[in-house]
């Protein structure tokens, strides 16, 4: 899952990012509208966490000219818990929003929810076979039995399942699992997917060949 994070506060910043990063989540950061828009527009994210206040344009001008064009999933970071911001927020086409100073766990169930909608599911684990997905604690479990997935391993077995049945291409497993700073693509991917079989079964992932990977529903 690849989530962009568009705060000014370097401390704010730095502590969000983090947080998001060892919940597994691949993030890049803008200081600025701008710049927020810009990566917003030109990746494509599974979800833009957007702080209300920021220099250049603000999280509502973002919102407006980013809704035109895609409809990726957006949290707001609003400054006060006033109505009128939250009504102006959802109208302006947020999807949902959290009032500062806010808990780090709201702001990731929140996230989690936007992003579980976003895919269409409703429930936080995902069944495939007698195999659970479950995105809350990140866990892979088999007839009950919990199967040891690296970090890596777990994001591109959940990034397929939210797709199960449909094809997911090499180029979409780089934009949700890498960030803007990763150059080190090429084979990983491959190398992924033969230790997810090895703990998972051969079948468990199609490789459509030239084109990428998926989870059969
Ligand atoms: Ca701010």
């Amino acid at each position: 899952m690849r989530v962009l994070l568009v705060e000014d506060e370097p401390d704010l910043q730095r502590v969000i990012w983090t947080c998001l990063q060892e919940e597994g989540y691949v993030v890049d950061t803008a200081g600025d509208g701008e710049e927020g828009l810009y990566k917003a527009t030109n990746w494509d994210y599974d979800a833009v966490v957007l702080d209300v206040m920021l220099p250049k344009l603000d999280g509502w001008q973002v919102l407006t000219r980013f809704r035109k064009v895609k409809s990726t999933p957006v949290l707001l970071l609003t400054a006060r818990d006033s109505l009128q911001d939250r009504v102006k927020g959802l109208d302006s086409g947020a999807d949902d929003y959290v009032v500062k100073p806010f808990q780090l766990e709201e702001l990731l169930a929140r996230l989690r929810a936007l992003i579980r909608r976003a895919a269409g599911q409703s429930t936080p684990s995902i069944e495939v076979g007698d195999t659970n997905i479950d995105t809350v604690s990140r866990t892979v479990t088999r007839g009950g039995a919990m199967i040891p997935l690296t970090a890596m391993e777990y994001s591109l077995v959940e990034l397929l399942a939210l797709h199960k049945g449909k094809l997911v291409t090499r180029s979409m497993i780089y934009d949700k699992l890498y960030d803007e700073d990763d150059d080190t693509l090429s084979n990983l991917v491959d190398v992924h997917v033969s230790n997810i079989r090895r703990k998972l079964g051969h079948e468990f992932i199609t490789t459509r060949r030239g084109q990428g990977y998926m989870i059969n529903d």
